[in-house]
C-alpha cells in the first residue's frame, strides 16, 4: 500500500514520499488488526503472541525478531502499547498506536521493510487454532 503526505521537515519546498503501511510493514499483523475483536480462543493466541518480543507486531517488523528491545527505546515501547491496548480492548488506542508506529517506522526503520523483502501474511501462524474448533498440527 502506497499513500502520499506532504513533506516539509526536510525542505521548504512540499514534497511527496512514499510511506510505508503496515501491510508490508508487519503482514500478518496488518491483517489481525483489521479483525478486532476476536472471540476466544484466538483472543489468547494473538496476546500471547503480541507478549512475544519476536512475534509481536514491532517483532513481526523486524522479521520476526527481538532485537529492537535494546536497539530502539520507541520501538519496544510500541510493542508494550499494542498488549497492553489489545488485552484491555481498547481499540481506539490500539489504532493511535497503529498509526504512530507505521509514523516512527518510516521515519526510523523503512530500510529494515526493504531488506526483508516481499512477504505474505504467516499462514500456518494459526494454522492450529482454527475458528471451527478442529485441530490441525502444522505439515
Ligand atoms: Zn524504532
Amino acid at each position: 500500500m502506497y499513500v502520499t503526505i506532504a513533506k516539509t521537515s526536510n525542505s521548504p519546498m512540499l514534497s511527496e514520499v512514499k510511506v510505508i503501511g503496515l501491510d508490508m510493514i508487519s503482514p500478518t499483523w496488518s491483517r489481525r488488526l483489521c479483525m478486532l475483536p476476536v472471540q476466544l480462543p484466538t483472543k489468547i493466541k494473538w496476546y500471547l503472541d503480541l507478549h512475544d518480543k519476536g512475534r509481536c507486531v514491532v517483532g513481526e517488523a523486524y522479521g520476526m525478531s527481538s532485537k529492537y528491545v535494546d536497539d530502539c527505546h520507541e520501538c519496544n515501547k510500541f510493542s508494550l502499547d499494542f498488549e497492553s491496548h489489545f488485552i484491555q480492548n481498547k481499540f481506539a488506542h490500539l489504532e493511535r498506536t497503529k498509526e504512530l508506529f507505521i509514523q516512527h517506522w518510516n521515519e526510523r526503520h523503512s530500510d529494515i521493510t526493504t531488506s526483508l523483502g516481499n512477504r505474505e501474511p504467516l499462514r500456518w501462524y494459526d494454522s492450529f487454532l482454527r475458528f471451527d474448533d478442529h485441530i490441525q498440527t502444522s505439515k
